[in-house]
C-alpha cells in the first residue's frame, strides 16, 4: 500500500491563512482548489478502501487535506451540500485529464479565488474544475436538477464497456458484468442496509433525507475487470483492494469476492459510507473525523450468517474488530483516545491503521450503547459541516468533550471498563 505523501498535521496551519481570509468573501476560498488528477503511485483522493488483507482503510485525499489544513473556518462553501438551493444549471466542457474531455451539467459548491470550482454534477459527482481546463461554459435556462434513475441507467450503459447490464433494486442502481444471481444477492443486501440504516436513525428521532441522486454501485465479475476500471481511480493500489466508495464519483465499486464474511462486510461497509453521504448524515469533503466515518461503517457492517442475506441490521458486535481491539489493548498507550479523536494520522499509516480501525469501531460501539443521545447530537453537529472546512486538533477534541460532557481521561476509563465486558 503506497503511503500518502507528507501532509501537514492539523493545528500547524500557517498564520498567513488567517489574514488572507479577511480579504475574502465568505463564499470564496482564498486558495486554489486542488487538482484531483491521480498522482502516479500515490492515493490522492477520497476513497474508502477495503483492503484484501481484510481490514478497511480510508484514504481521504492528501491533496484535499493539504488544502483543508489552510482553509480558515469562515471561508466556507457556497452552500452546505445538504441544503443546496435551486440555481441555474451550468454546462461545462473541460479537460479532465491530458487525454480525456468531460461535459458536465452541475452547479458550483465551492469557488476558489483563482476561479477553480468544486462542481456538484447532476449525477451527484463532486468534480474540481480548474479555469485553465475549461473549453466551454454556459449558464442554462433551467435550474439545476439531479437526474432521475432512467437517465442514470442510460448514462452508465453509455459509459461502461459492452457486456454491462443494469440491475435496479428498490434503492440502488447496480451496473454489472457479473452473474445475475450474485448481483441480485448484492442488491438485496444493499436494500437491507438501506432499510436498516434509515430505520436506525429514525428510531433516534433523526429521520434522514432520501438521496437526491440515484445511488450507484458497479459490480464487476472478477478482479481483472474491476482492476481495469479501478486502476483509473486508484492506480496500482486497485490491486490491493476489494471494494471502495469514491467520495468524488459517489459510487461504490466492487467485484465478486468468494470470502463471504469479508464480502458481506465490505458491501455493507461501503454502502453505509454511500448512504451516510447521501442522506444528510455526513457531508462529502467536510470535516468528518475518520474514527466517526469508519466507526459508523463498521458499526453497521457485522455479517450475520443466520440471516439469508448474511446481514442483520446495525450494532451487533463486530467480531473481527473486537478481536483486533483485544489484541491492541495490552499495547494501547495512555493517549490513544486523544490521538484517535484529534486527527486521522493513525488511519493513514499501514503500521497503525488496523489498531485505529479497531479502536474506532470499539469507541463507536461503546458510545452507541451507552451514550446514544449524546452521540447522535454529536453526529448532528458534524453533519452541518461544509465542504473543505476543517477543525484543527484542539477543536476536534473540544467538540467531542462538549458533546459528551466529559473530559477524555474520564471517558477513557468508562470506555475501557465497558469494552472489557463485551464478548
Ligand atoms: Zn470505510
Amino acid at each position: 500500500m503506497p503511503l500518502p505523501t507528507p501532509y501537514r498535521p492539523r493545528g500547524t496551519r500557517p498564520q498567513h491563512a488567517a489574514s488572507a481570509i479577511r480579504e475574502t468573501s465568505a463564499s470564496v476560498l482564498p486558495l486554489p482548489l486542488p487538482n484531483l488528477a491521480p498522482l502516479a503511485g500515490t492515493l490522492s483522493r477520497g476513497w474508502h478502501l477495503a483492503l484484501s488483507r481484510g481490514w478497511h482503510l480510508t484514504l481521504f485525499g492528501v491533496l484535499w487535506l493539504g488544502l483543508i489544513a489552510v482553509v480558515p473556518r469562515h471561508a466556507q462553501g457556497d452552500e452546505p451540500a445538504a441544503e443546496v438551493k435551486p440555481k441555474p444549471a451550468l454546462r461545462i466542457r473541460f479537460k479532465k485529464s491530458a487525454d480525456r474531455e468531460l461535459e458536465i451539467i452541475g452547479q458550483p459548491l465551492v469557488t476558489a479565488q483563482d476561479g477553480g470550482q468544486m462542481i456538484l454534477t447532476d449525477e451527484g459527482q463532486l468534480l474540481v474544475v480548474q479555469p485553465e481546463t475549461v473549453i466551454a461554459r454556459e449558464t442554462l435556462a433551467e435550474d439545476f436538477t439531479p437526474i432521475d434513475e432512467e437517465e442514470m441507467c442510460r448514462r452508465l450503459l453509455a459509459e461502461l464497456p459492452s457486456g454491462f447490464q443494469i440491475h435496479r433494486t428498490k434503492s440502488f442502481i447496480i451496473a454489472h458484468n457479473a452473474l445475475p444471481a450474485y448481483v441480485r444477492w448484492v442488491g438485496t443486501l444493499f436494500d437491507s442496509t438501506h432499510r436498516g440504516f434509515h430505520q436506525y436513525f429514525k428510531k433516534q428521532s433523526w429521520p434522514l433525507e432520501p438521496s437526491r441522486f440515484p445511488l450507484v454501485a458497479l459490480v464487476f465479475a472478477d478482479r481483472a475487470s474491476f482492476d481495469e476500471y479501478a486502476r483509473r481511480e486508484l492506480g496500482k493500489a486497485s490491486e490491493t483492494v476489494i471494494g471502495y466508495y469514491n467520495l468524488e464519483t459517489n459510487r461504490i465499486i466492487t467485484f465478486y469476492v468468494p470470502d463471504a464474511e469479508r464480502n458481506v462486510a465490505t458491501l455493507v461497509h461501503e454502502a453505509t459510507h454511500q448512504l451516510a453521504y447521501n442522506t444528510g448524515l455526513q457531508t462529502r469533503f467536510a470535516d468528518n473525523p475518520m474514527w466517526v466515518s469508519e466507526g459508523l461503517a463498521m458499526f453497521f457492517e457485522s455479517p450475520h450468517f443466520a440471516n439469508p442475506s448474511g446481514w442483520q441490521g446495525a450494532g451487533r458486535v463486530n467480531r473481527v474488530n473486537l478481536l483486533r481491539f483485544r489484541n491492541y489493548q495490552p499495547r494501547r498507550p495512555a493517549d490513544s483516545l486523544a490521538t484517535l479523536l484529534s486527527d486521522d494520522l493513525r488511519f493513514r499509516s499501514p503500521s497503525t491503521a488496523a489498531d485505529a480501525y479497531a479502536e474506532a469501531w470499539a469507541l463507536t460501539y461503546f458510545l452507541m450503547r451507552t451514550q446514544k443521545r449524546e452521540f447522535i447530537k454529536f453526529l448532528k453537529v458534524l453533519s452541518r459541516g461544509k465542504p473543505l472546512v476543517e477543525r484543527d486538533r484542539r477543536e476536534r477534541l473540544e467538540l467531542f468533550e462538549t458533546a459528551f460532557e466529559t473530559d477524555l481521561p474520564t471517558l477513557d476509563r468508562k470506555f475501557q471498563a465497558y469494552m472489557n465486558t463485551v464478548n
